[in-house]
């Protein structure tokens, strides 16, 4: 593009490779065999949001880290799981996991917005990960319309908020019209990763829901809550969304007293209760962003007397093997 640099291009569009990177500056060329190779393996995505947030005179930039691939990605580590998270074996309909007796996943299509390349479902999610079909779809409605012990159901992913609102509030209808089902949970990285996909239209959708609606989004640094994502998530609150915020402990990222400490505090000026801090889940190729819980536990710890008890989410990590996730502490009587 004459005349324009390249530090200030304007994206429309949402980059889906290594040239598109390259392209937008936000991948040297040296770089790019490498991660095209990755991209033949795992899915590419960055939004112009996402993309407009990265510093490209930082080569650590945080932002950056999290959705630019790295020829590392190609290297499975020897106790790195394609399914971390033990998701298949309890799956007793496609679309649907079940682990806990109260409530259960619905994922009813595999693409996001943008695709992280700590992402724990790394293998499934992804550009041709597709939705769910009208059967399918049926059958997953029909499994929890059987399941009067499922209190909850949580829409997941993929990312739900990228359905169509009209098609989004239609599966979210179906569900609080069920007698046994009292609580609705959407878990999404969308009203930080591509803001205006929160439309009126779409926040009107949520609002609509006849039970409580529960939108957790993700975001892992503070940085992530641009004024355009505040303002999205100004839209859902105001339509009657209960903002939770959940977020992963990744090196590079959010590793500090610091960059924790101002994550959580930009969360609560954008209405987002943090919930959940989780451990990295290990996923093929994401040995780059792990840190130790011991390190986590200090940070927690040194955490504790800095901000509000509102700023403060529960450590969890999902246990291998599908036993579910388990809080890490830190814990305070001594121990
Ligand atoms: C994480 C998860 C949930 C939700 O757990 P909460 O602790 O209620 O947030 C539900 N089902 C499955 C299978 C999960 O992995
Ligand atoms: S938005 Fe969630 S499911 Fe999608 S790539 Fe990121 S971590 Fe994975």
């Amino acid at each position: 593009m004459p005349g324009i640099s390249s530090r200030r291009i304007m994206l429309t569009r949402t980059l889906r490779s290594a040239a598109d990177l390259a392209d937008a500056g936000l991948l040297p060329a040296d770089a790019v065999d490498a991660v095209a190779r990755v991209g033949a393996r795992y899915s590419i995505a960055v939004t112009p949001a996402i993309a407009g947030l990265i510093d490209r005179a930082d080569p650590a930039d945080p932002i950056a880290r999290q959705y630019i691939p790295d020829a590392a990605e190609l290297l499975t580590a020897s106790h790195e799981l394609e399914d971390p998270t033990a998701d298949a074996p309890h799956t007793p309909v496609a679309g649907v996991v079940h682990r806990y007796p109260d409530r259960a996943l619905l994922k009813p299509l595999l693409a996001c917005p943008v695709y992280c390349r700590f992402c724990f479902r790394r293998e499934a999610v992804g550009a041709d990960g597709g939705v769910l079909g009208e059967a399918a779809l049926e059958a997953a409605l029909g499994w929890f319309a059987q399941t009067p012990t499922v209190r909850e159901a949580i829409l997941t992913g993929g990312d739900p908020l990228m359905l169509s609102p009209r098609r989004l509030g239609a599966i979210l209808g179906r569900l609080a019209a069920m007698p046994h089902i009292e609580l609705l949970r959407i878990h999404s990285r969308v009203p930080v990763a591509a803001p205006d996909v929160v439309t009126p239209a779409l926040a009107e959708a949520l609002g609509a829901v006849a039970r409580p609606l529960y939108l957790c989004v993700h975001a892992n640094h503070a940085r992530e809550f641009s004024t355009a994502a505040i303002a999205a998530l100004g839209r859902l609150h105001r339509a009657g969304v209960v903002l939770l915020g959940q977020s992963v402990l990744l090196r590079g990222v959010n590793d500090s007293v610091e960059a924790l400490e101002a994550l959580f505090r930009a969360m609560l000026r954008a209405r987002v209760k943090p919930y959940y801090l989780h451990q990295l889940d290990p996923a093929p190729g994401t040995a780059r962003f792990a840190v130790p819980v011991e390190e986590g536990r200090a940070l927690l710890r040194a955490l504790r007397g800095r901000v509000s008890g509102l700023a403060w989410p529960t450590y969890v990590q999902e246990r291998p093997g599908g036993a579910g996730k388990v809080p890490l502490g830190p814990a305070y009587d001594g121990a």
